[in-house]
């Protein structure tokens, strides 16, 4: 569900029409809706009920500080895969002790960083990272919690690209080699073990591959504490799924999520985090482009857009199937026509939809893609020498431009040209 609604057939966001936002912002924009980025949270926060819980927010999904003030105002954590992006949730006025340190490639850097703004714990993925960590933190007399992320190798049946819990994955440790990784960070000085880590992949569809890598983990949970060690927090990840058409089956909900967490790790007593980000962000999120021109070629019609591929690069990475729709709602009936929608820059691979069903559409129209919310605007580029375009958020019936179109010169001067040329 979400708040991108035609009204008297106009677009809405919230209470706005998205057409005054675009006179307004100008096009293409990202356009977010804080009531739905709160209620995907709350879903989530409300799935855990009854559990010691903090549902942090992955924000590799959708990294703009006012969405990450939003939400952790309203109770959410943060899980950060970078130093930046740590900087960014601090900057945002997350407190350290509300944010999750994931990533198979941490640096001694980004550790201290971490280690010296404070952090609830690092989701370690490798003994090499354990060395270095134990190292960075003895040296500036700290102790850092982790927990180590195991690879449960289970397939997510998901997208190649965003698998990660299949042995030949690159993420996380073996679970078969768990017991002596623990055994290692057990005698390492600076770390403290508070707890275990998974995270099988992104848009999952169904809730059959989390339980079982739950199942798993919680089996691991009863081995590592015969082991010896206290193991009170479980990491599960993110990576629930979203509906991306509207004519395809629903994903599973986050009450059946929750239900299934309890289910399965409930009875170990452990306080409970997970990482959302697609499910909070995905649907929360719109973007607005106009037809810059229809071209009529050898037996189709291109409908070329001001927005392109790097703008929302998922359907030429992923190949994903993003819902286009008018900004003004087409009249009941009318014929559609398939159109190539695409955008300005040189490549074919700049193709959002091949012969995509639309109304009939004309030059200045505007449309927008929906579901834009997650790995969109955090994606985008300058390729071609095109600005990252504006994003806004909507609260009721007022809009914020929270982050501005650069201009061309402030884009152009970040070159420097070397004094010998
Ligand atoms: C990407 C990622 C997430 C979020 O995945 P979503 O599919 O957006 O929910 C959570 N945790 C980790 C470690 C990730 O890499």
């Amino acid at each position: 569900m979400d708040h991108f609604l035609y009204r008297d057939g106009v677009l809405y966001a919230e209470d706005i029409p998205v057409s005054e936002i675009a006179a307004k912002v100008g096009t293409p924009f990202y356009l977010y809706s804080s009531a739905t980025l709160l209620r995907h949270f709350t879903l989530f926060d409300d799935a855990l009920d009854g559990m010691p819980h903090l549902v942090c927010f992955a924000m590799k999904s959708a990294s703009n500080q006012a969405i990450l003030k939003l939400l952790a105002d309203a109770g959410a954590g943060m899980d950060v895969v970078s130093g930046g992006e740590y900087m960014r949730a601090k900057a945002a006025g997350v407190p350290g002790d509300k944010i999750v340190f994931s990533g198979i490639g941490k640096t001694a850097d980004e550790m201290r960083l971490a280690l010296e703004g404070g952090i609830r714990q690092f989701n370690v993925e490798s003994e090499p990272e354990m060395q270095v960590l134990s190292a960075v933190a003895t040296q500036l007399g700290k102790t850092a919690p982790i927990t180590v992320r195991v690879n449960p190798d289970v397939d997510a049946k998901t997208h190649a690209k965003i698998a990660t819990g299949r042995k030949e994955d690159k993420f996380g440790i073996p679970i078969a080699r768990a017991r002596d990784v623990y055994a290692l960070a057990a005698s390492l000085p600076g770390l403290k073990v508070i707890g275990i880590d998974v995270h099988i992949g992104s848009q999952l569809t169904e809730l059959a591959p989390f339980e079982a890598a739950y199942q798993k983990v919680a089996e691991l949970t009863e081995q590592l504490r015969a082991d010896g060690h206290e193991i009170t927090r479980l990491d599960l990840g993110g990576g629930l799924g979203i509906p991306y058409t509207r004519s395809n089956e629903a994903p599973p909900l986050p009450t059946e999520y929750g239900a299934l967490i309890k289910n399965t790790v409930g009875h170990l007593g452990c306080e409970i985090e997970i990482e959302p980000g697609r499910l909070i962000s995905g649907n929360a999120g719109i973007m607005v482009s106009k037809v810059i021109y229809v071209k009529s070629g050898e037996g189709r019609d291109f409908l070329i857009l001001d927005g392109a591929m790097n703008d929302l690069i998922r359907p030429a990475m992923y190949e994903a199937y993003h819902d286009i729709i008018p900004v003004i709602e087409p009249a009941p009936g009318v014929d559609q026509q398939p159109y190539d929608i695409v955008g300005p820059v040189c490549e074919s691979g700049d193709t959002f939809a091949k012969q995509r069903d639309m109304p009939p559409l004309k030059a200045d129209d505007l449309v927008a893609f929906r579901s834009a919310g997650a790995y969109g605007a955090v994606m985008s580029s300058e390729y071609n020498t095109r600005p990252l375009i504006p994003e806004v958020l909507v609260q009721g019936d007022q809009f914020a431009v929270i982050r501005p179109r650069p201009t061309f010169d402030e884009m152009i001067n970040r070159d420097t040209i070397p004094e010998w040329l």
